[in-house]
């Protein structure tokens, strides 16, 4: 399909705002800091956290052991 400029504007309901960054974390979701990596992301020895994959945090179930 081809031709229609009047159609790509429309967008989803994820239309970030101007000056408005939100993270992509939301809260509730269970967001933690990782306890292997001490949230740095990294292990001591400069390998990348495998618990979280380098981001630092991780994502917990509430409820969850
Ligand atoms: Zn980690």
């Amino acid at each position: 399909m081809s031709g229609d400029p009047g159609n790509e504007g429309y967008v989803p309901s994820q239309s970030p705002r101007p000056g408005d960054e939100a993270p992509a974390g939301t809260p509730g979701a269970g967001e933690n800091t990782c306890r292997h990596c001490a949230g740095k992301g990294r292990m001591p020895d400069g390998s990348m956290c495998e618990d979280c994959n380098g981001t630092g945090v991780v994502l917990s179930e509430i409820g969850g052991a």
